[in-house]
């Protein structure tokens, strides 16, 4: 068994100018709500009074645009349009639908924003309708401008992005309000900007999946967000087996694989958010030969015969502190 050592995670970008000059003082305020089927919560330095409102506003927004739980929503009035038929859609959701589809490609597939139909029929959807479940659905969409179509019956699931995009949206509402020393947070996905009243950056610790001893992974969350996926998060029990809410589109079945949990980290939470799902359904060969190559600091827990194995990128080893 490994030790439960601690290991510490800093980004090599951290600006000295965060600190010079800076005294102690601020308060930091907390607030928290529900959102997409999880929780929110946001620490900041003295924000505004209007800081919830505008907070809230965001969320909403985004809901609105790219939930598939909502039937009025941007992507459900997407899904439902005839195939073939050019869809105008919001300036986010072509924003995150475009890094949902690179995502595709630079997986192979594995990251699939079209497995819609697939996530239904393993009931972990809003819908169970079924339509064309192919392995590679993403290459149904096609994006040109403000306006997107399917060319086959698949339907857009954003889900492993989208929270991540909405921790990078709130993040920047604050940051225009103002508000420079802020961690937001939504369902485990998490950014940070600026630092404490006490002159400490965000620590935050990585999730580890319950039951393995495997070093903490501090991380020092300024400039930076933190994504974590893992197959003790979200999962259905059917028959006595645990399914995982991520699916592997070239067996449009859950992931079996021995992945426990991948932790990513990137400037943006979108990104993180994204990555580390597709390393997880990549699995840990592939995962991490796909992220080593385009420098994502990821580290990778895989159940071995009960005890966690820890697998880390080059980016990630260079940010731990000796
Ligand atoms: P995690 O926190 O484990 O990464 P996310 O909430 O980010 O989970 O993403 C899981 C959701 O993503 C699923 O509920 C499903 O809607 C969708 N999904 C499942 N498999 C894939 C896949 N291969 N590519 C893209 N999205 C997927
Ligand atoms: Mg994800």
């Amino acid at each position: 068994m490994q030790d439960r050592l601690l290991r510490v995670a800093v980004p090599q970008n951290i600006s000295p100018s965060l600190f010079a000059g800076r005294r102690r003082s601020g308060a930091i305020v907390r607030l928290g709500g529900q959102t997409m089927g999880t929780e929110w919560s946001v620490q900041a330095v003295d924000p505004p009074e209007h800081w919830r409102g505008v907070i809230e506003a965001v969320l909403s927004r985004i809901i609105g645009e790219m939930s598939n739980w909502e039937p009025a929503s941007d992507i459900s009035r997407f899904n439902h349009a005839p195939v073939g038929q050019w869809v105008t859609l919001p300036h986010d959701l072509l924003h995150v639908l475009r890094a949902g589809l690179d995502m595709a490609a630079i997986s192979g597939g594995a990251f699939d924003p079209a497995i819609g139909h697939i996530v239904g029929r393993w009931g972990f959807g809003p819908d169970s309708r079924t339509g064309n479940e192919d392995t590679s659905c993403w290459r149904s969409i096609e994006v040109e401008g403000y306006r997107a179509r399917r060319h086959a019956d698949v339907a857009l699931d954003l889900s492993a992005i989208a929270k991540g995009f909405a921790v990078d949206a709130v993040t920047q509402a604050l940051l225009d309000l103002g508000v420079a020393n802020l961690l937001v947070e939504i369902g485990g996905e998490v950014r940070g900007a600026g630092i404490k009243p006490d002159m400490q950056p965000w620590w935050i610790d990585a999730e580890t999946p319950p039951g393995l001893a495997v070093p903490t992974l501090r991380v020092a969350l300024s400039g930076l967000s933190v994504a974590t996926s893992g197959d003790y998060r979200r999962f259905r029990m059917v028959d006595g087996r645990r399914l995982s809410h991520s699916i592997d589109p070239e067996t449009r079945a859950p992931i079996a694989g021995d992945v426990a949990s991948v932790t990513v980290l990137h400037e943006s939470a979108m990104w993180a958010d994204a990555w580390a799902t597709a390393i997880t359904v990549m699995g840990c060969d592939r995962g991490m030969v796909i992220a080593t190559r385009h420098g994502i600091a990821a580290r990778l827990i895989r159940r071995n015969a009960g005890i966690g194995q820890e697998y880390m990128t080059p980016a990630m080893a260079a940010m731990l502190e000796e």
